[in-house]
């Protein structure tokens, strides 16, 4: 489903590569980890796996992306939206709407979603993640933790084939954490979707992630199967 060729990325002017010859295959209905301490490049893959880099960041580029088969270089973000979605590590920051269900709706019309479908599809988003009890709330009046579900049905009405998550959990209490993961967990092995979530530490990910890619320096330390790293560690 992503597959990254031997990519090399520096942003304009750093001193080193914030990727250095990074190769690695996400399948189709995965469930990857992405560790590594903070600046090792945990970020920069993740942009590279959904496009943002080279689109929105400035530097050079060396390798290949292919997401879904089309090469990232090649393809519009538009274009790409329509098979990755992000959530973003500052959720506040990604979220334009003031209530909850206007949150879904506002990207489903965006994405062209034809106006009919939209109801059903802001229900179903919101049923997926829980939280159809939160619709007429202000996004401002909730916790962390619901933030985090809005953010994630917003971009889950949108059908993604891939999910892609930065530090999800980085601002959430232990047991709002679990809920999130768990909620992860169980859309990857119901609905087939690739999950790609990046945190600095392993925590949860040693439970719920089925493999796993340490980062450090913006090299692959080590890319396999969850309980191979783990012995490794
Ligand atoms: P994290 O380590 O949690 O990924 P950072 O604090 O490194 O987050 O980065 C926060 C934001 O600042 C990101 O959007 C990142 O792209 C940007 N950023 C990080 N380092 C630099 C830098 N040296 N110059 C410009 N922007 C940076
Ligand atoms: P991580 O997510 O593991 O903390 P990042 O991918 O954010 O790592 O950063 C990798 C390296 O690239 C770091 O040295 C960071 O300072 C640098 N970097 C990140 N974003 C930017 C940016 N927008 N401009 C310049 N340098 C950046």
């Amino acid at each position: 489903m992503i597959d990254v060729k031997d990519v090399t990325f520096s942003y304009a002017g750093a001193a080193r590569p914030a990727l250095d010859g990074v190769s690695l295959a996400v399948a189709e209905g995965d469930f990857l980890g992405i560790i590594g301490p903070s600046g090792a490049g945990k970020s920069t893959l993740m942009y590279a796996m959904n496009g943002v880099v080279p689109h929105y960041h400035q530097g050079e580029f060396y390798g290949e992306v292919r997401l879904a088969g089309a090469d990232t270089h090649e393809t519009s973000l538009t274009d790409l939206s329509h098979t990755v979605a992000t959530v973003f590590q500052d959720v506040d920051a990604q979220m334009v709407a003031a209530e909850v269900e206007d949150e879904v709706l506002f990207g489903l019309e965006n994405f062209g979603v034809p106006h009919d479908e939209i109801p059903a599809r802001v229900d179903e988003a919101l049923a997926l993640v829980g939280i159809s009890d939160l619709r007429e709330r202000a996004i401002a009046s909730l916790s962390g933790g619901q933030k985090q579900k809005v953010a994630l049905a917003a971009v889950l009405a949108l059908r993604p084939r891939v999910l892609v998550l930065d530090e999800p959990t980085g601002a959430l209490d232990p047991a709002s954490s679990r809920q999130v993961f768990s909620l992860l967990a169980d859309l990857n092995e119901r609905s087939g979707i690739t999950v790609v979530v990046v945190e600095q530490k392993i925590g949860l990910l040693a439970e719920y992630a089925r493999r796993l890619a340490v980062l450090d320096e913006g090299r692959l330390a080590y890319c396999g199967e969850r309980r191979e790293v783990l012995a490794h560690a």
